[in-house]
């Protein structure tokens, strides 16, 4: 327990924050860790102290901290316009700019973009155009939406239904009617003994299909797809999954939605995680680095086909009775559109590709501790499970708190990772050197040393 003095910051957030994804009670014990500022990979404490952001927040700060081009796009933007809507045939300058420039950078063709704030609301806003999609074109029973264990697509009723990990569900009363979810494609995990990750794909690819046959192909609408699954625990697919997946979708006419809120914008070595995975995306969401995540802002894209549909039965109807309040917000549209320009400038994708490499490199290094059950990753995020032993892949029990004391006893070293269960997640800013991911894992090796003196 730490000693928190009255009247702090951290007595004062105690006191009246409300925090997500937080054990309220050790909150009250333990308090927060309370940032003041931050630059390039990282962030320094309220008493000072330096961490390396070994998550870039949450997945998120591409570009890392103090981005100064990013401060003066929204400092401009505000004295300009500081607000704008997009209902009723309105827009700000700046967001027809910023469509056109996503609309050029997708991975398929692609037809328009809506704007969002977060990524939960630009899922939240696939399922709706998922379901206007099918009543527009006179199929009422084709509502089922097809998610994954351990996928994460956001927190609102809809969208935590789509996410597959338990504390998303539990007491919330969610699922909700129509979404379904599908095997989770992690070799290390399910892969059966004497399977090979070919053999395992392709089961995966069977159960998906058997699922889709069971539930009837005329009430199957969607299926929807992080390129690589991020907070459950960063999972990549095994080769051939998606080859195998896709074909299947289109047998039985079921859009595929590409979610790209963690892969978009060079995560994974390409502009798109749908370029790694060669996906073929009907609807692709996307967030986080389209802005550095400096300002909340998230997108939507459709093809031709979708927006066919929308379109002719937002004139039946008389219109498209979806936005929101911040839709297209010039300010963080302002921030978006230099973020793609600073990507595009500084050759974001190059730059990824250059140090991936080595970030691989020391993951794998790790897979030799005695803790280590898996190191898993592509590009510039990857993962390290801890297991209780090597050989038999046993975990350790939940109770445990293994990965969340590693997390923390890292933090003590002075880098910030995700415990997600009993896997330590790495997702750094985009603009992390060699330097600095040897330094970041220098610091993760004394963390997990100091969790094995802990364990044992
Ligand atoms: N989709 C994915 C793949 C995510 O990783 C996240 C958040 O981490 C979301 C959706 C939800 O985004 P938000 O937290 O902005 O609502």
């Amino acid at each position: 327990m730490n000693q928190i003095k009255p009247n702090s910051l951290a007595a004062r957030d105690i006191a009246y924050h409300l925090h997500g994804y937080t054990n309220a009670v050790r909150h009250e014990q333990d308090g927060p860790l309370i940032l003041t500022e931050g630059k390039g990979i990282y962030v320094h404490d309220e008493n000072g102290r330096a961490y390396i952001e070994g998550m870039a927040g949450l997945w998120s700060v591409s570009l890392g901290f103090g981005e100064e081009r990013l401060v003066e796009a929204a400092v401009r933007q505000m004295k300009k316009l500081p607000y704008y809507h997009t209902f009723t045939h309105k827009t700000s300058s700046v967001t027809v700019e910023l469509a056109e420039k996503l609309i050029g950078l997708a991975p398929v063709p692609m037809s328009k973009v809506f704007f969002a704030n977060s990524g939960s609301e630009a899922n939240d806003t696939v399922i709706k155009i998922v379901w206007y999609y099918s009543n527009a074109l006179g199929r009422p029973k084709k509502k089922k939406i097809i998610s994954r264990q351990k996928a994460y697509h956001g927190v609102t009723v809809a969208t935590a239904s789509l996410t597959g990990l338990p504390n998303n569900h539990r007491d919330f009363d969610l699922p909700i009617a129509n979404i379904i979810h599908a095997d989770c494609p992690h070799y290390y995990r399910f892969g059966k003994e004497g399977e090979s990750e070919a053999q395992f794909a392709q089961r995966m690819a069977d159960s998906l299909e058997k699922l889709i046959l069971a539930e009837g192909p005329d009430t199957v609408a969607a299926f929807i797809a992080e390129p690589v699954m991020g907070a459950g625990g960063v999972i990549v697919p095994p080769a051939g999954y998606f080859d195998l997946i896709q074909p299947i979708l289109k047998k039985y006419d079921i859009l595929f939605i590409a979610d790209e809120v963690i892969c978009g914008f060079g995560r994974t070595g390409n502009m798109f995680g749908s370029e790694t995975f060669k996906l073929k995306p009907d609807i692709l969401s996307c967030a986080k680095a389209l802005s550095s995540s400096y300002l909340p802002i998230s997108g939507v894209m459709i093809n031709e086909k979708v927006y066919q549909a929308l379109r002719d039965n937002s004139a039946k109807i008389g219109t498209f009775g979806h936005g929101f309040t911040y839709s297209g917000h010039p300010v963080p549209a302002a921030v978006a559109l230099e973020t793609l320009k600073i990507y595009e400038e500084r050759n974001i994708l190059a730059q990824v590709r250059s140090v991936a490499p080595a970030f691989q490199r020391e993951l794998k290094r790790f897979a030799d501790h005695p803790l280590v059950g898996e190191t898993r990753g592509i590009g510039l995020v990857g993962a390290i499970e801890l297991v209780k032993d090597k050989r038999t892949k046993e975990p350790f029990a939940p109770q445990q708190g293994v990965g969340f004391q590693a997390a923390k006893l890292c933090q003590e070293q002075g880098l910030i990772t995700r415990a997600i269960m009993d896997s330590l997640a790495f997702c750094p800013p985009l603009i992390i050197t060699e330097a600095e991911i040897g330094e970041m894992f220098r610091r993760f090796a004394k963390g997990l040393d100091a969790t094995w003196a802990w364990v044992r």
